[in-house]
């Protein structure tokens, strides 16, 4: 090799830059993270051609005397975190000083900065990390950092910008992220001059969850409330009728910053399961705060992933946060049934303004979910839902804590559904009908026209039932008068062995008779026999495609589902009276009545007033 040198330090920096500043995005990023550190309670981002030709970011934080701001530019220079011990404890959202020099390496950069104690203000003007000039200056309190032709002396990155348009919606992304996670910090951006977003400072986060998520009303978001020794949880879920095809209306923070991180995300998913369609995501706020100690924020150079001291005590609360707030949502979801499907609408027409380049967005969805799957990484977790259930005092959900200000007239009608649907339930509906010979038409004392969807609402009452099973309460089980062989191909054969003595546990009897053969001696009787031998088949095929390293508790599951759908009643059935108000009776026992296992709504209700209003009859 022809010998080792210590790199020039502009060349170092601008080493650090390709891993830092990937796109305009990433200098907004950094430079409203320092403004933030600085105790700024207003930022201005103005951007001119997607941040090619400028990035400013002014803030009114507290600036920096002369001296400091000559050493901000340097690397290695940081005021945050002093020495050793300060790694492990960060409670900024900057600690590297990587950023400004980094920045000023690859552009052309102008920091004006004062001190509000000191008269003047420092200006200082770098140039591919060139320092051109330092002066005084006059300037307001706070810091003003200026980021012109942004990759001018990389080629190779300025090549890779994409349109304005989606430089833009990177953007407006990551001040959307800082943004829910400081409500106090009014943020503006404007693009071109005009203004794209202006968030109002605000003491609530639900203000500026709000803000955010537009038009969704606030009777579709419910509370993440969890306080115990050891952490807070907090934030908003939205009902998952609500939901997205990408994880990108998940922003999840631990103790401000916004984060990418699996454990969280996974409790959350966890949580919301058998409410959303495969495929689809919550639009969900999740707030961690812990003891800075308890989390180490030093795992990426962009600083969005964190490494927590016990993941499982995380992945635990926000489990449970998430499960009473969804709770909470089942209770009052009949009532409030009317505004979501205009909701899920506007969500729609939310993901569409901020723009991004799909490719792009696919890609950082494969991340995430390739990542969830990993299993041998540092932050690996598995809590089986029985598990996490027992831990920790049992918090009843607390009603919401926000005040609405609904129309008078409104309140009262919304109190009259309220406690109607509390009083009453499925049973208590008037049946017209069948329509298709799938779906039970009902009325609600006259104000609104409901569809069940019968083979959906008969799996979800199958399949609670059958997951009510516990060891010691076996359901009582009815013997096949003619044992049904089963034969199966050989990884199936080999995975339902497995699980042969759990099955037993539910009352479904098989036994191995050697080889692939198999017997089905008896089935639970609450189950229909008539498809049995076909269910074992496809419960084997299931295992085998999830592959044991999902845990047995999720293939559990699995196996239930499959039951339960080919027990239930079929859509092209005719149903008699009496059967469907059995049905609606034992829907009404259902701790998830909304939704079939696979997570599709087993009922749509339609109000008067939104029929009338189809009719025109009114307004
Ligand atoms: P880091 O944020 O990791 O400390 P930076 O390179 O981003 O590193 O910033 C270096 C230092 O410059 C910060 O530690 C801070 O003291 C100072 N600084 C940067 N931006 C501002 C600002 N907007 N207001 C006040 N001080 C700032
Ligand atoms: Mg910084």
């Amino acid at each position: 090799m022809a010998g080792i040198t210590i790199l020039p330090e502009i060349l170092s920096n601008k080493i650090a830059a390709g891993e830092v500043v990937e796109r305009p995005a990433s200098v907004v990023k950094e430079l409203i993270e320092n403004s933030l550190d600085a105790g700024s309670t207003r930022i201005i981002i103005e951007v001119v051609n997607g941040g090619r030709t400028l990035i400013r970011v002014s803030d009114n934080g507290c600036g920096m005397p002369a001296d400091e701001a000559l050493l901000a530019i340097e690397r290695y220079a940081t005021s945050k975190i002093k020495a050793d011990p300060d790694l492990f404890s960060i409670k900024t959202l900057g600690f590297r000083g990587e950023a400004l020099p980094s920045i000023s390496s690859i552009s052309k950069f102008t920091l004006i900065t004062r001190d509000p104690l000191q008269d003047e203000a420092t200006r200082i003007r770098i140039e591919g990390g060139r320092v051109k000039d330092v002066l005084a200056v006059g300037a307001p309190a706070g810091t003003m950092i200026s980021v012109e032709r942004l990759f001018f002396n990389t080629p190779a990155r300025r090549k890779f910008l994409k349109s304005t348009q989606t430089e833009m919606g990177h953007i407006v992304d990551i001040i959307i992220k800082l943004a829910i996670g400081n409500p106090q910090v009014h943020f503006k951006l404007t693009h071109n001059q005009k203004i794209v977003k202006n968030f109002l400072q605000t003491l609530y986060p639900l203000e500026r969850i709000q803000d955010l998520f537009g038009q969704i009303s606030k009777k579709n978001l419910y509370p993440l409330e969890i306080t115990d020794s050891y952490l807070k949880v907090s934030g908003q879920i939205a009902a998952p009728r609500i939901s997205r095809s990408t994880g990108r209306g998940i922003y999840l923070y631990v103790n401000g910053r916004y984060v990418q991180d699996r454990v969280i995300r996974h409790a959350l998913m966890a949580g919301i399961d058998g409410r959303l369609l495969k495929g689809r995501y919550p639009l969900a706020v999740v707030f961690v705060d812990i003891a800075f100690d308890q989390v180490d924020v030093n795992v990426h150079p962009t600083k969005n992933e964190v490494r927590f001291s016990h993941p499982k005590k995380i992945h635990e609360a926000v489990l449970k946060a998430v499960s009473q707030a969804l709770k909470l949502y089942e209770t009052e979801y009949l009532s409030h049934y009317d505004d979501s499907p205009q909701d899920s609408n506007i969500i729609s027409d939310l993901v569409d303004k901020f723009s991004f380049s799909n490719k792009e967005q696919i890609d950082s969805e494969k991340y995430l979910t390739e990542n969830g799957k990993t299993n041998t990484t540092q932050n690996k977790v598995e809590v089986s839902p029985t598990e996490s259930k027992q831990t920790g005092p049992e918090i009843k959900p607390k009603l919401k804590n926000i005040s609405f200000d609904l129309k008078t007239n409104e309140t009262q009608k919304e109190a009259f559904q309220e406690n109607f649907w509390k009083k009453k339930g499925f049973q208590d509906l008037q049946v017209i009908g069948q329509f298709h010979n799938s779906y039970i038409i009902c009325e609600d004392r006259g104000s609104g026209l409901i569809l069940i969807d019968q083979h959906a609402a008969h799996e979800r009452i199958l399949f609670e039932q059958l997951k009510k099973t516990t060891p010691g309460n076996r359901p009582a089980s009815q013997k096949l008068i003619l044992p049904e062989t089963i034969e199966l191909g050989f990884r199936e054969a080999l995975a339902l062995k497995k699980i042969l003595a759990e099955l037993n546990e539910m009352g479904l009897e098989i036994e191995h008779f050697g080889g692939q053969t198999f017997v089905l001696k008896a089935f639970p009787a609450l189950l229909c026999d008539k498809d049995l031998g076909q269910a074992v088949k496809e419960i084997a095929e299931r295992i085998v495609e999830m592959g044991f390293d999902s845990g047995l508790s999720r293939i559990i599951d699995e196996t239930i589902i499959l039951m339960a759908c080919h027990s239930a009643i079929r859509a092209n059935q005719s149903l008699s009276l009496e059967q469907i108000s059995e049905l609606l009776s034992r829907l009404d026992l259902c701790d998830n009545p909304s939704h079939c296992p696979h997570g599709r709504p087993t009922w749509i209700r339609w109000s008067l007033r939104q029929i009338e209003k189809a009719f025109q009859r009114i307004k």
